[in-house]
This record gives C-alpha cells, sequence and structure tokens, in this order.
C-alpha cells in the first residue's frame, strides 16, 4: 500500500510527522520522503549503505540521523535513483543539518539505541 508520500514530492505533513513507508527521510519539521519497498531497496543497491553519513542510528534497524550535507553529496555521486531529487529537496531545505530516517517496517523499539542521538531522533520523528 502506498502512503500519501508514494507520488510527487516532498509533501508538507500538515501535523502528522507519522511518514511511515519502508523507509522514510523526514526533516524533523514539516516535510518526508518516503520510499516504498522497490524504492527503498533500489536506493541502498544504488548509495550502498549510510553509514559514512549517519551521525546516530540504531545498531538494530536502518532507523537513524544523517547529514544533511553529506547526503547530498552521496546522491550526487551516486548513480540516479527516480526520487533522489526529492530527496535532495529535503536536504536542502532542512532546518537541521540533519535529516531522520525512519525504517518504517523493522518490528524495533530502538531499545539499543543508546546514543544521545536517539532523543533527537524521537523529537523528530514522533512529533
Ligand atoms: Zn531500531
Amino acid at each position: 500500500m502506498r502512503g500519501p508520500f508514494g507520488y510527487g514530492g516532498a509533501v508538507a505533513l500538515t501535523g502528522d510527522r507519522k511518514v511511515r513507508g519502508e523507509l522514510s527521510f523526514l526533516d524533523g519539521e514539516t516535510a518526508g520522503v518516503a520510499f516504498d519497498a522497490d524504492e527503498t531497496a533500489m536506493f541502498l543497491a544504488l548509495v550502498g549503505d549510510l553509514d559514512d553519513i549517519t551521525v546516530s542510528a540504531c545498531p538494530a534497524c536502518r532507523s537513524r540521523i544523517v547529514a544533511a550535507v553529506a547526503l547530498v553529496d552521496l546522491l550526487d555521486a551516486a548513480p540516479p535513483h527516480p526520487r533522489a531529487m526529492e530527496l535532495v529537496e529535503l536536504a536542502d531545505s532542512a532546518p537541521t543539518l540533519h535529516i531522520y530516517v525512519v525504517d518504517g517496517v523493522a518490528p524495533c523499539n530502538h531499545d539499543s539505541w543508546l546514543d544521545p542521538g536517539y532523543d533527537e531522533w524521537v523529537d523528530a520523528t514522533e512529533g
């Protein structure tokens, strides 16, 4: 099932920041881009893992904080993804220097994510 972010560009979340795709990218304020399973698989195949641009991450799932500028650089260097421009726009206009990645399918409570970044991620993704 496609969520409200299945088509088009970054969309204002109108108060509901709990975007859930297979993998969602949030700017922590008003906008997000959600990938479905196929888009997520393609994205990860193109960019490799996100470890080099990760600020803080859950060790048990794919939820993490990535550096917005580094994400843009990574996308610039990677082979084209059909929705890369949406991510670039999201990262370029992010109010903080961080993009919050939400693993929407992992049955994970992030109990092992002990880094202080976890609190920032929760604030950004749970509203
Ligand atoms: Zn987790």
